[in-house]
């Protein structure tokens, strides 16, 4: 309550609950989806599974478990060296839940699998697949790890027949040692979304960071853009979408809030980003790497 009243205005939202949301989370508790929105409480549940004016809902659901072989200081999800074995049956239940739900875009994610010898990228390729096989109608979008910079397997999920291909950075070069897991980094991370583009060209590529962590805007700049002609970065790479969201403590364990960015300074990256060529750019307070996805891309890049 007390950390609640240290928030700026812009950040004290209730979550809102409409009908259409109801209805989707009772249909939900039949299907057995672990989804990232409830887990997270995430605030932007309501538009996001209400669908907005444009009727296209989006959801994010989490695959191969909940245990994650890395863990990065931002991050509230539990480290474990030797996970569960994946669930062989996963991407057949989770085809069928989700042609079943009725949504228009599904973001599936997961935790770092290390221990797996393709971290998963089969898994994620067969799921993909079979929600096409299912429902065509539905565009998926795929936030994956970097696969320990193991690129094949990026390949697998690029060619799977996936429309967005989203890994996010999460935050500047200079502070990615202190907010990422060590096995990740900035380098590692364009190189996942550079391939992705160059095997599947027509692919929508994706990445998010959180601001907030104490980077400067020539940091930021950097990451978008570069420094001069020097060094690669996101736009040379050609990542169509960025977003930028608040970064928001999970616990007194995680890392602290550098800073609460405000509402104006989103729009400035916004403005920024969309000049610098991004195709498609969410920028606020409370914009997470899913936020509206289905609306966003519908009505601006992919039909
Ligand atoms: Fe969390 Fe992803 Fe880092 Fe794992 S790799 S700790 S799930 S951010
Ligand atoms: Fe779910 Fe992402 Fe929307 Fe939040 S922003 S409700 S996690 S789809």
């Amino acid at each position: 309550k007390r950390q609640h009243q240290k928030l700026p205005s812009w950040l004290k939202t209730e979550i809102p609950v409409g009908e259409e949301y109801k209805r989707i989370k009772r249909d939900l508790r039949g299907l057995k989806l672990n989804t990232v929105c409830e887990e997270a409480r995430c605030p932007n549940i309501g538009e996001c599974w209400g669908g907005g004016d444009e009727g296209t809902a989006t959801a994010t659901i989490m695959l191969m478990g909940d245990e994650c072989t890395r863990g990065c200081r931002f991050c509230s999800v539990k480290t474990n060296r030797n996970p569960s074995p994946l669930d062989p049956d996963e991407p057949e239940n989770t085809a069928e839940a989700i042609s079943r739900w009725g949504l228009d875009y599904i973001v599936m994610t997961s935790v770092d699998r290390d221990d797996l010898p393709d971290g998963g990228a089969a898994h994620f390729a067969k799921t993909v697949q079979l929600i096409k096989q299912k429902a065509p109608h539905i565009l998926v979008e795929t936030l994956t790890g970097d696969f320990w910079g193991k690129l094949e397997n990026v390949e697998t999920v690029a060619l799977s027949g996936v429309d967005v291909y989203a890994h996010n950075i999460e935050t500047v070069e200079n502070l990615q040692p202190y907010v990422r897991d060590r096995r990740a980094g900035f380098k590692q991370s364009l190189s996942v979304l550079e391939r992705a583009k160059k095997v599947k060209p027509s692919l929508v590529t994706k990445t998010s960071m959180m601001l907030g962590l104490g980077e400067t805007d020539e940091e930021v700049m950097h990451a978008l853009k570069g420094y001069y002609f020097l060094t690669i970065e996101l736009r040379k790479i050609d990542v169509d979408v960025v977003t930028f969201g608040q970064y928001m403590r999970p616990t007194k364990k995680h890392m602290k809030v550098e800073a609460y960015i405000t509402p104006e300074k989103f729009d400035y990256w916004a403005k920024t980003a969309k000049e610098l060529g991004f195709k498609y750019v969410a920028s606020g307070p409370l914009v997470r790497s899913s936020y509206k996805a289905g609306e966003l891309y519908i009505k601006n890049i992919l039909r």
